[in-house]
C-alpha cells in the first residue's frame, strides 16, 4: 500500500509535503512489477481537498503481444490529480479515508492507461503461426505455404491458365 498521512497537511491548509515512496506494491494479476516501484509527490491540503502531483517509475514484466516472450518494460508516469475526502466526491474522483491518502488506485490507474497499446519486443517480430503456435521469430513453419498454395482451391486452378 501506497499510503500518506495526511495528519500534518490536513492540520496546516495550503503547506506543501513532499512523499517518496519506494517499494513493491500488489497490483494483482495485471500489473507484475521487475523492480520496485518508485513515487515522488508533493501534496497540500485547501479545505480538506488534496491536491498532489508527482512521478513514478518502475519496471514491468510483460509479453510481446505478438509472439508472447517475456521482458520488461521501463515506466515512467507523471500526475497531478486532487483527492476528496470519502463521500463528498463525483463519480471520476479520487478519495482518501479519515487522514489516510492511499495511491494504489491512481498508480494502477496511471501504469494500466500509460502502457502502450501494443507491447512489442522487436517492431519487426513475425509473432506466433495462428494454426501451430510455432514461435516465427525462430523458425518458419509449414503452415503458411500450406494455407496460401494447396489447401486453397483458387490455387490449383492458377495453374491451368
Ligand atoms: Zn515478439
Ligand atoms: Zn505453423
Amino acid at each position: 500500500m501506497i499510503d500518506i498521512n495526511l495528519s500534518t497537511a490536513l492540520k496546516s491548509e495550503g503547506e506543501t509535503y513532499s512523499y517518496e515512496y519506494s517499494g513493491t506494491p500488489d497490483f494483482g494479476k495485471d500489473i507484475d512489477l521487475n523492480e520496485s516501484l518508485k513515487l515522488h509527490a508533493d501534496y497540500s491540503a485547501d479545505e480538506k481537498r488534496i491536491s498532489i502531483k508527482g512521478t513514478i517509475h518502475t519496471v514491468l514484466n510483460v509479453r510481446c503481444d505478438r509472439c508472447l516472450k517475456e521482458m520488461t518494460y521501463d515506466f515512467a508516469g507523471k500526475f497531478d490529480e486532487v483527492f476528496l475526502p470519502e463521500g463528498t466526491q463525483g463519480e471520476d474522483e479520487y478519495t482518501y479515508r479519515s487522514e489516510t491518502l492511499c495511491l494504489d488506485k491512481m498508480v494502477y490507474d496511471i501504469i494500466m492507461l500509460g502502457l502502450p497499446h501494443q507491447l512489442l519486443c522487436d517492431e519487426k517480430c513475425k509473432g506466433l503461426c495462428p494454426k501451430c503456435g510455432q514461435d516465427l521469430n525462430i523458425t518458419q513453419c509449414e503452415c503458411e505455404t500450406n494455407d496460401t498454395d494447396e489447401t486453397n482451391p483458387f490455387a490449383k486452378l492458377k495453374g491451368l491458365f
